[in-house]
């Protein structure tokens, strides 16, 4: 069997991968990676990041220009941006994991997230304005508080290409259809290298530091069903086909701990006629017609039985788009429709819609015939509905606007308006599983931890596969940033480990 040597090993080639890759080069490492996928399939979950949005802690625009040197000072003085603070991410990330998330490691995604995403700038990744979180008032464009400010140029392919052409330029092989199946060690525990698998059959590489960012486990029915639940293997895939939890099974099969929310995962309302796998975009060859349903807070959204079942406007879709698409998954069918009415229609087309099969009619009862409800039943939900709408103030997108429902059940606790102008417009969605939340216990310094939480000498772990961040719901445009921020510290660190132990002068690196 072949054997091959090399200072660290990068598993997977998303974007915490790469930007491990050429943190571990930065710091002076001669760097192979891996990359399960052919190389027309590089780039993982990333790849299918069409917003790509980077959430990260900032001061408004004066922290923003250094990102877009390209935006000129006419379109700034067109922004109005509110300041994002430390407590303002960490309190984000509380709220809605329900207190779960490890504050070390929340702590360390906040007070990295700004710094990573000036650090990707200095490598060569371009920034974009994500003008379509916004909302045009006038000839001004205004953010909700806590909404996404930037994506990268191009969207998650552009990113992926990017990162591609840093690594290229730096000299770092990537080695395409080439799987990592098996992590090796010493006596001690210490990782000493990686075993292979490719269409070229087994071989073993040898190397110093392995770090793993081979994503988690939500193309991998079994384990969808083992441990998120029944009736999970048969939900949408937003993303690719290959993160099948590769990475933790190798590293729980050495020793690492298990850790987070096993049977939790990242799930969105989606166009009900995604595929079963990269469902992110309805054409995904061409990334044209992205799926994603996040419109519902405007209008009401009901099941197959002509029923509301959650609270639409319960907080910005930011804060809530991740736990619904396990909502609609619970419901008859795994379906739901959205339902607007005319006074939506430019609000909704906003969120790209764009590509949806929409069923338009201009009556209630004719619309729930045309997607086989029974017409009563719609029709009373929204006689309901329109009857609890409390008109005591005017309803604003960009503010948590406070215009409610009283008394039913579930109530609209924000953006509540009668569905009373015709047409009446609605879109089937489904639910789409956009990542898995379980995986990697993991400490500030991206060590992989053994069961007596030691680190494993040698492993490092970032991005999707690491568990203890998120837990039953995420703040949106986080992900991206956790495979950052874990990436250069794991890449750095774990150059590092055999760099400076060298001149025995090791200290993990944690922040820049
Ligand atoms: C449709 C969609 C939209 C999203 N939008 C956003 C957004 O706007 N903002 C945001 O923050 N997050 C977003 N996310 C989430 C984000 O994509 C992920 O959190 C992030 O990309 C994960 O990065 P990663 O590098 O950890 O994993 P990935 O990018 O998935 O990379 C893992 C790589 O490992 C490879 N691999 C797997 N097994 C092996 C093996 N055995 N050997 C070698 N390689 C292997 C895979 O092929 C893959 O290329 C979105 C996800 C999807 C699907």
């Amino acid at each position: 069997m072949k054997t091959e040597n090399c200072d660290v090993v990068v598993v997977g080639f998303g974007n915490a991968a790469q930007a491990a890759a050429v943190a571990a080069h930065v710091a002076g490492a001669k760097v192979l990676v891996l990359e399960k996928a052919p190389e027309k399939k590089k780039g993982g979950n990333t790849w299918f990041s069409h917003g790509a949005q980077f959430r990260h802690v900032h001061n408004g625009i004066p922290d923003e220009k250094p990102l877009l040197p390209h935006i000129q000072e006419s379109e700034w003085a067109k922004i109005d941006l509110p300041s994002y603070t430390k407590d303002d991410f960490y309190s984000d990330i509380m709220r809605v994991t329900r207190g779960r998330s490890v504050p070390e490691l929340a702590e360390l995604l906040v007070n990295e997230s700004y710094s990573t995403v000036k650090w990707m700038r200095e490598m060569g990744i371009q920034w974009e304005i994500l003008y379509n979180l916004s909302k045009p008032v006038g000839d001004r464009f205004a953010w909700h508080h806590g909404s996404s400010f930037i994506n990268s140029k191009d969207g998650g392919g552009g990113l992926v290409e990017m990162w591609y052409q840093i690594v290229k330029s730096r000299g770092i092989p990537v080695r395409f259809e080439t799987a990592a199946a098996s992590i090796l060690t010493d006596d001690s525990g210490r990782v000493t290298g990686v075993g292979v698998e490719s269409p070229e059959g087994k071989s073993t590489i040898n190397c110093k530091a392995l770090v793993l960012g081979s994503g988690g486990f939500s193309a991998n029915p079994a384990m969808r069903a083992q441990f998120l639940g029944a009736g999970w293997d048969l939900a949408k895939v937003r993303g690719t086909k290959y993160n099948t939890g590769d990475g933790i099974q190798m590293a729980l099969d050495i020793g690492a701990q298990s850790f987070g929310h096993w049977s939790g995962g990242h799930a969105t309302p989606i166009d009900a006629d995604a595929g079963d796998y990269e469902a992110g975009f309805l054409d995904p060859a061409n990334r044209r017609n992205r799926t994603h349903r996040y419109a519902w807070t405007l209008g009401i959204m009901v099941n197959t039985a002509g029923r509301r079942f959650i609270d639409e406007g319960e907080d910005f879709h930011a804060y809530t788009y991740a736990k619904t698409g396990s909502e609609i998954l619970k419901q008859p069918g795994g379906i739901a429709y959205q339902i607007f009415d005319q006074k939506l229609a430019a609000s909704v087309s906003r969120y790209l819609y764009e590509g949806a099969a929409a069923v338009s009619a201009n009556t209630i009862k004719e619309l729930a015939e045309m997607l086989e409800i029974n017409p009563d039943a719609l029709q009373k939900t929204v006689d309901e509905f329109n009857n609890a709408v409390v008109e005591d103030r005017p309803t604003d997108e960009v503010i948590r606007d406070g215009r409610h429902t009283e008394g039913i059940d579930p109530p609209k606790t924000n953006w509540a308006q009668k569905l009373d102008t015709p047409p009446y417009t609605a879109y089937a969605a489904t639910c789409g599983l956009t990542f898995t939340y379980g995986g990697l216990k993991i400490n500030t310094s991206c060590q992989v931890l053994n069961k007596f939480d030691r680190p494993i000498p040698g492993l490092y772990a970032a991005g999707e596969l690491t568990g203890g961040f998120f837990y039953y719901n995420y703040p949106s445009g986080s992900g991206l940033l956790r495979g950052a921020v874990t990436g250069k510290i794991a890449g750095t660190n774990a150059a590092r480990s055999f760099l400076f132990k060298t001149f025995k002068s090791f200290n993990a690196f944690k922040t820049s």
